[in-house]
């Protein structure tokens, strides 16, 4: 029922890597297994170097509407009739409106006082704070605008090698009635999957991974971390599936407390191969639907080149949808693996 198709294919060329010889170079396409999307994957070492956000977060502090005194000021606020104060709050963690008018409802979850807090030094319980008040957030302006609105597109643009335009720590939410464009054809093809055989797939894939085992990297109660087969991004891609979990208004404290722990120990591993960005989005069926479980995507994000900013996002990936992954998806398991057994001995 579950197909990982790959195919190796091989180009040729007299390389400088082996004195000018005529070489072949082996690389593979890979299909996923629900959406049939397309990815190559041509393993090499890749480097990158340090990046000291601190200083570079320094020049943009001024100009910081995320920042304390500076939020007052230029920071939206919701309307008296929504909540009196202008912003939710839980903890360290505020929710104000979006002033980019995304979507109908959008929102901004700024995560901390400090500016800039580099990957790995984030706590756990702030990531929780942010997921627990987005949710409500989500549920809360439902019921004001006396709608139900089928999905929250929770997501985080972490670190300018993101796009992040802000340096200082936030994520963001849209409260829609309708899917974006990649949740729309990821929700398509898992209604057709079910229709086809009678199950879900995201709990159906995770079954079949288990067996294989080499993609999976923790498996919790309630949530499982994974190395998708056919990962989309330039060093990989990871997976969040909430085994219990189909909606947004499903989510669980004890969801959103795995989901943290699992983001921070990931947060930890990007921390030690010098990554210091993702991207993260949410996924979910539309309320009170069960045919596809809730997931979450993250993409790590680095320059390329730290000396000249290059990104890693080209032409082929943004024009032509076609990504290319210089790490398989089984390397990224077993190096998130190794890293998190030591981090238990140490
Ligand atoms: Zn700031």
């Amino acid at each position: 029922m579950i197909e990982l198709k790959k195919e190796v294919y091989k180009t040729s060329y007299l390389s400088p890597r082996n004195n000018f010889e005529l070489t072949d170079v082996y690389a593979e396409k890979r299909y996923d297994p629900l959406t049939g999307h397309r990815v190559r994957v041509y393993e090499i070492n890749w480097y990158t170097k340090p990046v000291d956000f601190y200083s570079l977060g320094e020049k943009s502090k001024k100009r910081c509407p995320f920042c304390t005194g500076m939020l007052e000021l230029y920071g939206a606020k919701f309307v008296p009739s929504f909540c009196k104060e202008g912003y939710l709050k839980k903890n360290e963690v505020i929710l104000i409106p979006n002033i980019l008018p995304y979507a109908e409802n959008a929102a901004v979850s700024i995560l901390t006082r400090e500016h800039v807090v580099p990957m790995g030094k984030m706590e756990k319980k702030t990531v929780f704070d942010s997921i627990c008040l987005i949710f409500d957030y989500a549920k809360r302006v439902s019921k004001f605008q006396k709608k139900k609105y089928r999905f929250a597109h929770l997501h985080w643009n972490y670190m300018p090698t993101s796009g992040g335009s802000i340096i200082h720590p936030h994520m963001q939410v849209y409260v829609t009635d309708e899917p974006l464009n990649y949740h729309r054809r990821v929700l398509e093809k898992s209604k057709e999957f079910k229709e086809k055989s009678g199950k879900e797939f995201f709990i159906t894939y995770l079954n079949y991974e288990k067996k294989k085992n080499e993609r999976i990297i923790q498996l919790l109660d309630r949530c499982a971390l994974i190395a998708p087969f056919a990962s989309r991004g330039m060093l990989g891609e990871f997976m969040i599936i909430l085994k219990k979990t189909f909606s947004y208004q499903d989510v669980t404290e004890k969801d959103i407390d795995e989901i943290s722990f699992l983001i921070y120990n990931l947060m930890l591993f990007f921390e030690s191969k010098l990554i210091p960005g993702f991207n993260l989005a949410f996924y979910a069926s539309p309320i009170g639907n069960n045919f596809m479980r809730a997931h979450i995507r993250i993409y790590p994000r680095v320059y390329r080149d730290t000396d000249i900013f290059a990104t890693d996002v080209e032409t082929p990936t943004l024009l032509y949808g076609e990504s290319f992954s210089l790490v398989s998806p089984e390397k990224n398991a077993k190096d998130v693996r190794n890293f998190l057994k030591n981090l238990v001995k140490t």
